[in-house]
């Protein structure tokens, strides 16, 4: 399971070193990181489900597209819940579009070094078990953080480009 600390510290570290590009305020970045564990109070109901599907980002994106005021604080949330599905998503999977469907969506990519390198990416009926046997290089988790960066570096050039275009014009 990833820690809280990961989900926390992971996106935040990710947010500051962008903040500049990102065009936000560290500020915000610190009040708001508590999104990044909001998704595991889910304990108490169905773990890994009752927050943990795509839907809990359709108030934030609404908002983020029709309250121009209010983009800051949206953006910087829907990146905190949806950074916590991506890193679970590559720690034992989730259940991406529950309540309408019960498949938890995995992801396992790793390296070990007694086994080589694992590629599994589909829908199971359960968690997958990620108690492993052999240390590994790279973790599936680790490989979560780094599409998290790459998803991370991309939004940051797109800002940039519309950036420019706006002075441009
Ligand atoms: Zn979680």
């Amino acid at each position: 399971m990833s820690s809280l600390f990961n989900h926390i510290f992971i996106p935040i570290t990710i947010l500051l070193i962008f903040s500049k590009r990102l065009n936000i305020h560290p500020k915000y970045i610190i009040l708001l990181s508590f999104f990044g564990i909001l998704p595991d109070a889910d304990i108490f109901l169905l773990h890994r489900a009752t927050l943990h599907n795509i839907f809990i980002l359709i108030v934030p994106i609404l908002i983020f597209i029709f309250m121009k005021d209010m983009r800051e604080v949206s953006g910087i949330i829907c990146f905190y819940l949806g950074s916590h599905l991506l890193l679970d998503i590559f720690d034992g999977g989730i259940f991406l579009l529950y309540p309408f469907y019960n498949g938890v969506f995995y992801s396992v990519i790793e390296l070990i070094f007694e086994n080589g390198i694992t590629f599994n990416i589909g829908i199971s009926n359960d968690i997958i078990d990620m108690r492993r046997i052999g240390e590994p290089m790279i973790s599936s988790e680790n490989v979560g953080v780094a599409v998290l960066l790459i998803i991370v570096i991309l939004i940051s050039i797109i800002i940039k480009r519309e950036g420019m275009k706006k002075k441009e014009t």
